[in-house]
C-alpha cells in the first residue's frame, strides 16, 4: 500500500523506541546460528546485530551470545508508532523472537539527520543501534506472513 507521496506503508505492531540498546556481534563471533525456512529465497541477510530481545546463549566466562538479527535494505517507509506518523528505512526481524526491528529517518515532523554529520547530499541517520523501534513477538505464522510483505520492499 502507499500514501500520497508515493511511500510505502507498512503496518507492525511496534512496541517501543529503544536508544543504544542493540549490540554488535563480538569479534570472532562464533555462536551457532539460528535461522528458519521462511528467510530462504528473501532478500533477508545475515546483519552484524544480535538481538537484544532474546534470551542469551551461555558461555561460560564469557560474553553471552544471542542471536543476529537478519536485514533488508529499503527505501524510506512510513509507518505508524504510538498514532505518530514515522519513516523508517532498513527492515530487520529475528529469526528466533519473530520481533522486526527498524532504522529511523524521521519521528513526526522531526527529521532524524545528524546534523553534525551531514555533508551536502550526504545525510547520516542514526544506525540501528543508536535508535530502533522495536515491534511485539509475532506469532510464526504471522511472522512468516511479515517476513514475505517485507520482502517485497526490498532494495537490491
Ligand atoms: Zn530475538
Amino acid at each position: 500500500m502507499s500514501d500520497s507521496n508515493g511511500m510505502h506503508r507498512l503496518d507492525v505492531k511496534w512496541q517501543g523506541l529503544f536508544k543504544d540498546s542493540i549490540d554488535s556481534k563480538p569479534v570472532g563471533y562464533n555462536g551457532s546460528p539460528v535461522t528458519d525456512r521462511a528467510l530462504s529465497d528473501t532478500a533477508y541477510y545475515e546483519c552484524a546485530y544480535m538481538c537484544p530481545a532474546c534470551d542469551e546463549t551461555k558461555r561460560f566466562a564469557r560474553k553471552p551470545l544471542y542471536p543476529i538479527l537478519f536485514k533488508i535494505k529499503t527505501e524510506p517507509i512510513m509507518t505508524k508508532f504510538n498514532d505518530t506518523d514515522c519513516v523508517i528505512f532498513n527492515l530487520f526481524t529475528c529469526p528466533k523472537c519473530h520481533r522486526f526491528f527498524a532504522s529511523l529517518k524521521q519521528f513526526g515532523t522531526l527529521d532524524l539527520r545528524d546534523e553534525q554529520l551531514m555533508k551536502p547530499g550526504n545525510y547520516i541517520y542514526p544506525a540501528l543501534r543508536e535508535l530502533a523501534l522495536i515491534s511485539e513477538p509475532y506469532g510464526y505464522d504471522e511472522w512468516k506472513a511479515l517476513v514475505s510483505k517485507t520482502n517485497g520492499l526490498a532494495i537490491m
